[in-house]
């Protein structure tokens, strides 16, 4: 028997607003999102995210379509009734109550037996390690310790489903990445789905089963994250997710996995198609800066006669940016390599350098 997804997004429509004025927040969705699955829903601020996970929530209607839970279509169920609880940015918890009773706080409100309760709030402190601070108040303790009372207090009624609207987002660099690696840890051990929401693509890469990327109320790719990063499907996901070079050509041979484009900034390149691909001319190539790497320039006709002029060098410490202007002049390509210990490239701005890169690692974007 196949199992059912945790939640369904059926043709999904949110309109805010009336006739000339109404701004479609979610247009025309639909979304499969299985049982245990951590799912993120990434995009730029105002691509529709907040208003996806409320719809879930219940705490907006969708104007078209609808949403499922196991299943069952959920739209004449309250927010308070779904098996569903949400983690908000601020996190919202309440500053006067220690940190067991905010997590006991939604326990109660359910009308738990006591026992029931104590022993609910006593699992939940040590999952997310809050065990000593259990009667410190909420405004009493650090931003990284009320994201974990936030957590605790969400997962203690055994939601089905948990959303999380951007919860890592108050939180400095290192406190972030710690909590990352916890927020997976919890999502394992709960055995809970999650859909996160974040517009930050190096956390949904780090964390996500399977990410959806929107814009603008839709989706436009759902996959792991190594699908989305190396087969994204049009030009703004691979421009959204990591850095890419974008080279414009047009297809001079295809031989149905690959097409020879020939680069308007000069040289020729064999890229991987997409599967429905039909050569018709004017194409867009993508190159990730780290699948590209220096040659002489007199060895460039070997990969293709790519060349140009170093105009950049940037020092990041793990790696080091190199910006290249191409042969026509105009276009500008980056070059992305790692750094290691004592050792330089022995590259200078001014440089005439040729471009190789690995074997199928250029890709022809799709229409
Ligand atoms: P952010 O990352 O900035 O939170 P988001 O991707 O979560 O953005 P939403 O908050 O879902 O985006 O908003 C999507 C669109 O819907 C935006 O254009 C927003 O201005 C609009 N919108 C959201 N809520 C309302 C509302 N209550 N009334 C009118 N327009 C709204």
């Amino acid at each position: 028997m196949t199992q059912l997804n945790a939640v369904e997004i059926r043709s999904v429509s949110k309109f805010f607003g009336f006739g000339e004025y109404a701004v479609a927040a979610v247009n025309e969705t639909s979304l499969a999102i299985r049982q245990n699955e951590f799912f993120t829903l990434l995009g730029p601020s105002g691509c529709g995210k907040t208003t996806l996970l409320r719809l879930i929530a219940g705490f907006e209607f969708p104007t078209h379509g609808e949403i499922l839970l196991d299943g069952e279509n959920i739209a004449a169920m309250p927010p308070f009734k779904r098996p569903i609880n949400t983690v908000f940015q601020n996190y919202a918890l309440f500053p006067h109550m220690t940190v067991g009773e905010n997590i006991a706080f939604g326990l109660q409100m359910l009308g738990r037996p006591k026992a029931e309760v104590a022993e609910r709030v006593a699992a939940m402190l040590k999952l997310v390690r809050m065990e000593a601070l259990a009667n410190r108040r909420t405004s009493e303790i650090s931003g990284g310790q009320q994201q974990r009372v936030a957590l605790a207090r969400a997962l203690a009624p055994r939601p089905k489903v948990l959303l999380l609207d951007e919860p890592l987002s108050a939180l400095d660099y290192k406190l972030r990445k710690e909590m990352q690696i916890e927020l997976k840890r919890l999502q394992a051990e709960t055995g809970i789905t999650f859909i996160f929401v974040t517009h930050d693509q190096e956390e949904a890469l780090t964390m996500s089963d399977r990410i959806a990327v929107l814009s603008a109320g839709k989706v436009l790719q759902v996959g792991a994250p190594r699908d989305i990063y190396d087969a994204p499907a049009d030009r703004f996901v691979a421009d959204f997710i990591g850095e890419t070079n974008f080279l414009e050509g047009r297809v001079i041979a295809f031989s149905g996995q690959h097409a020879d484009v020939h680069l308007k900034a000069g040289g020729q390149i064999r890229a991987a198609v997409p599967s429905d691909f039909t050569p018709d001319g004017d194409v867009t190539v993508v190159l990730r800066p780290e699948h590209a790497g220096f040659c002489a320039p007199e060895e460039a006709s070997g990969s293709g006669g790519i060349r140009g002029a170093l105009t950049n060098i940037i020092y990041s410490g793990t790696d080091t940016h190199y910006h290249v202007r191409l042969s026509d002049g105009a276009t500008s390509f980056t070059i992305r390599q790692q750094n290691k210990p004592n050792q330089s490239i022995g590259l200078a701005v001014g440089d005439e350098v040729g471009i190789a890169f690995a074997p199928n690692a250029a890709r022809v974007l799709r229409g």
